[in-house]
């Protein structure tokens, strides 16, 4: 059915979550990007919360926001197309400032960055002197400077443990710090923020999902609550979450994030019954094919970081990259 073009052999890929009817609507998005892609020499970046189409078919490297870090850093191209929310796209300038950074829509922000600005950490810091700033990486720029480290889902608990100290500051994620302070005996003052997303689930979600699938395995995301992770039988970053899948190999499973995850985990496992408990993140949702490509087209909306923010802020980060684990 789909002769033309070089995205038909990619719809292979995704024929299991992608309904065929579907298809045709995102071939040409798809067949142009690859070559402005070319043209450019550019890269795409994709967080594990884009759509199957996005993630599967246009990504050059995909991942949570530890890896894409960690890949920005490296890359070599000249344009980076960040396919997530604007603190990624961020810290991939941070990380490599020689580069082209673009967001495909500069409004894709995220309810945990906008809980928290440069003022409020100056303000934790008057309130708790010398208590070093552990900072999540879903904040901008402005509130990683006023901050000593930052850190991700993945990584959480070693940044903390990494300073040597009774007591830390970890910002904006409150359930975050609350699940890593069950982990470890340093004391975590947390601030208020939340995910809108990971926020939603809840303890009678996980016997719902129990008793309507009998033996589903349950993984949940660390920005959830507490008391759903302690109901959870794993919980971890999506990339962690991701590995589970691919070393258990559960027949049936729900994963407590966003939902385009279970999309992109269930196009390597057309196996496993995945149960989709639907929470979509309305700022991931706002990158698409379409704006995907008038990035790269017009070269719009690349990202750029006053000098005097960008200097501690990639220090904060670049600290955490140096911590092994
Ligand atoms: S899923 Fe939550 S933490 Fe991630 S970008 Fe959306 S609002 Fe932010």
């Amino acid at each position: 059915m789909y002769q033309t073009g070089t995205s038909s052999a990619l719809y292979e890929r995704v024929r299991h979550v992608i309904p065929p009817i579907e298809w045709p609507v995102f071939e040409d998005d798809i067949d142009t990007i690859l070559r402005l892609k070319r043209q450019r020499n550019a890269i795409i970046l994709a967080h594990n919360y884009q759509t199957p189409e996005i993630f599967n078919c246009v990504a050059d490297i995909t991942g949570d926001s530890l890896a894409l870090a960690r890949e920005a850093m490296k890359a070599e191209a000249d344009v980076i197309v960040l396919a997530g929310v604007h603190f990624m796209a961020e810290t991939a300038k941070l990380l490599n400032p020689s580069r082209t950074v673009l967001i495909p829509d500069t409004d894709a922000g995220c309810s945990l960055a906008e809980s928290i600005t440069p003022a409020d950490v100056r303000l934790m810091r008057q309130r708790y002197p010398g208590v070093p700033v552990v900072t999540y990486v879903n904040t901008s720029a402005g509130v990683k400077a006023e901050s000593d480290i930052c850190c991700t889902s993945g990584n959480a608990k070693q940044v903390v443990e990494s300073l040597g100290v009774p007591e830390v500051i970890m910002i904006p994620d409150e359930y975050l710090a609350r699940n890593i302070a069950a982990q470890t005996n340093i004391k975590i003052i947390a601030w208020a923020g939340h995910c809108e997303v990971h926020e939603r689930f809840t303890p009678a979600d996980i016997r719902s999902f129990r008793d309507s699938h009998p033996g589903v395995v349950v993984l949940a995301h660390p920005e959830c609550p507490p008391e759903v992770v302690a109901e959870a039988d794993f919980a971890g970053s999506t990339a962690a979450m991701s590995a589970y899948v691919d070393s258990h190999r559960p027949s049936r499973v729900v994963l407590l994030t966003e939902c385009s995850m279970s999309d992109n985990v269930a196009v390597r496992h057309p196996t496993i019954e995945f149960v989709r408990p639907c929470n979509l993140c309305p700022h991931m949702k706002r990158i698409t094919l379409g704006n995907i490509r008038s990035a790269l087209e017009e070269m719009r909306n690349e990202i750029t970081i006053p000098e005097a923010v960008a200097v501690p802020a990639r220090r904060a980060v670049e600290r955490m990259l140096a911590v092994k684990g």
